[in-house]
Formats: structure tokens, sequence, C-alpha cells
């Protein structure tokens, strides 16, 4: 069963990727937010990334108008009822993702199945949330949307094989490729992922090796193509140390511990790209 129509709640960062190759992929999308003003600012985004894409040739012309016009925009939740699925990508918060579920819920139809982007929150605990959580699932997309191919399709204790099976066809929907996770803190990726990320930045405080040699021995020595310092600087040194913190208090084991290093970087607010300075410096 492919999905005709879909909801996406958040037009931020992964919401507006999220829309974008659901729309390229034929699915009508109600894209909603808190307000107008980041309507519009997730439309443009998403608008100049097709017509990026358009430049590139990896799209026509008329894919992106048909695209932009299966989008529609609205801060109402009432215009959820009809869609067969929601994925909810809005801020990564506990408790406002438990009210936004809350307000999915009172308003899709019973066969609805809702998702969440999230990447640190448990789908089981969140899934508890929805009057019927067997049809709750994780749908992690990767940033940026368009270009990265994995969706880890992530099951909570509850899950109904109908909803993981309607999940990863959406995902192959939209020209994914769907890798499935039990519930867990940071799910696959990001488990094996930061922790590496976190051994580098050990690996510098240490004194084994200059930044650069760290990350070029592992660009030219496995074939990376980044190194884990400049990627920790693309994620966020924030990001990276609040995944940490998460881990070590998800699984109360001291392998996690994040670096000294990392915590001095976030103190001092040097963050990476987005503060102009992290492992590297950014004008
Ligand atoms: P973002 O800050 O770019 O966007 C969040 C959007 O949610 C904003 O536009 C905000 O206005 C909106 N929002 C807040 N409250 C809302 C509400 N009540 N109703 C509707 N919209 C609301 O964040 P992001 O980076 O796009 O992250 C969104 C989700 O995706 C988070 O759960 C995050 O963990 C996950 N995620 C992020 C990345 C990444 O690299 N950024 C990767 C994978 C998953």
């Amino acid at each position: 069963m492919s999905i005709k129509h879909i909801a996406v709640i958040g037009a931020g960062t992964m919401g507006n990727g999220i829309a974008q190759v659901c729309a390229l992929a034929g699915i009508d999308v109600q894209l909603i937010d808190i307000s107008d003003q980041a309507l519009e600012k997730g439309l443009a985004t998403l608008t100049g990334n097709l017509e990026r894409q358009v430049r590139k040739e990896q799209i026509a012309e008329q894919d992106k108008t048909s695209a932009l016009g299966r989008i529609s925009l609205s801060t109402d939740y009432a215009t959820l009822a009809q869609v067969e699925m929601v994925i909810e990508a809005a801020t990564e918060n506990l408790e406002l993702k438990k009210r936004i579920l809350q307000n999915i819920d009172a308003v899709v139809r019973p066969d609805c199945i809702i998702a969440t982007n999230t990447s640190s929150l448990s789908i089981t605990e969140l899934a508890a949330v929805v009057k019927q959580p067997e049809r709750f699932i994780g749908v992690h997309f990767f940033n940026p949307v368009p270009m990265m191919a994995l969706v880890e399709v992530i099951r909570g204790l509850q899950t109904a094989d109908t909803t993981h099976a309607a999940a990863v066809a959406l995902a192959e929907q939209v020209g994914k490729s769907p890798v499935t996770a039990r519930n867990s803190p940071g799910f696959v990726v990001n488990r094996i992922l930061c922790p590496m990320i976190n051994e580098a930045i050990f690996a510098l405080q240490e004194g084994l090796a200059t930044a650069k040699d760290i990350d070029t021995g592992m660009r030219l020595g496995c074939n990376h193509p980044i190194g884990p310092l400049a990627l920790a600087d693309l994620i966020g040194l924030d990001t990276l140390l609040a995944i940490m913190e998460s881990f070590q208090n998800g699984f109360d084991d001291p392998k996690y511990r994040p670096a000294q290093l990392l915590k001095e970087m976030v103190a001092a607010g040097y963050l990476g790209r987005k503060s102009g300075r992290g492992f590297y410096t950014y004008s």
C-alpha cells in the first residue's frame, strides 16, 4: 500500500527536507508549524533546495513545480483529519513532543500511522502517549534529508508488525533505504558514530596527534568521507555532548563518558560550524 497523503509536523531543518522528498515522490504533504513565519521559512528552504536539484539536472523543472503544488501549509492541526500517516519532526524536547502527539492523536483517523523523527527520545515512551501505541513508530531520517539515503525505522515495544511494514514501505516510496532497529538510546547509527567521534576527541585531548592528522588518518585509513573532528563541528559540539550524556545516563556505562575536552569546548561556546569555531575555525 503506497501512501498518498501525509502530514509533517515542524517545517525546520528535518521537516522541510522530509516534506520535500515526500512531495517529489508524488505524495500530498500537509506541512504544519506553529507560525506562518516558520512555515514560510521552511517552504523557502525547500524551494531553494528543489531549484538546486533542477540546476544540477537531478530533477526536471516540472518535477519541482509538481512537488511544490503538492505541499499545503497550515498552523491548524485540524488539517490532519484525512492523512494516512503523520511524521512528527518538531523541536527535540520530550514534553513538547508529548503535547504535539496528543494534538495529532485527537484529530487523525483511527487507522492513521503516527511516526516521529526523534534522534534521541524513547520511541516506547512517546508511543505510550497515543491511543493506539501499536500504530506508533520511529522513522529517523538523516540530515540533509534530500541527500542522505538512510532511514532508521525504530520499533517501540508496542509497535505492530503492520505499522513497521508501512514505515519501511514509506521509506522505500520516497527513495530511501530503510534499516530496522529496536528502541535504544541512539538507535544504531548514532550509537556507533558518536562514541567514535568522542574517541577522536580523547585522542586529541591526550595529544596523540593534531586534529588535522586525526581526521586525515580516518579519511585515508578508513575511507571515511570526512574526519571525525570535522564531522563533530558539522553536527554541533553541544548536540554531540547531549547525545553522549544521554548514552551515559541511558546505559549507565562509563564507556560512554564524554571527553573532558568536549565539555570544555561547549562551555567555551566553541560549538563548531554554527558558532564559527570548533576543532577548526570557520569564517
Ligand atoms: P529545527 O529546530 O530545525 O525545527 C523544528 C521545527 O519545529 C521548528 O520550525 C519549530 O517552529 C517547529 N515546532 C516547534 N513546536 C511545534 C509545534 N508545537 N507544532 C509544530 N511545529 C513545531 O529542528 P530539526 O533539526 O529539524 O529537528 C527536528 C527533529 O528531527 C528533532 O526531533 C531532531 O532530533 C530530529 N533530527 C534532527 C537531525 C538534524 O541533524 N538536525 C537529524 C535527524 C533527526
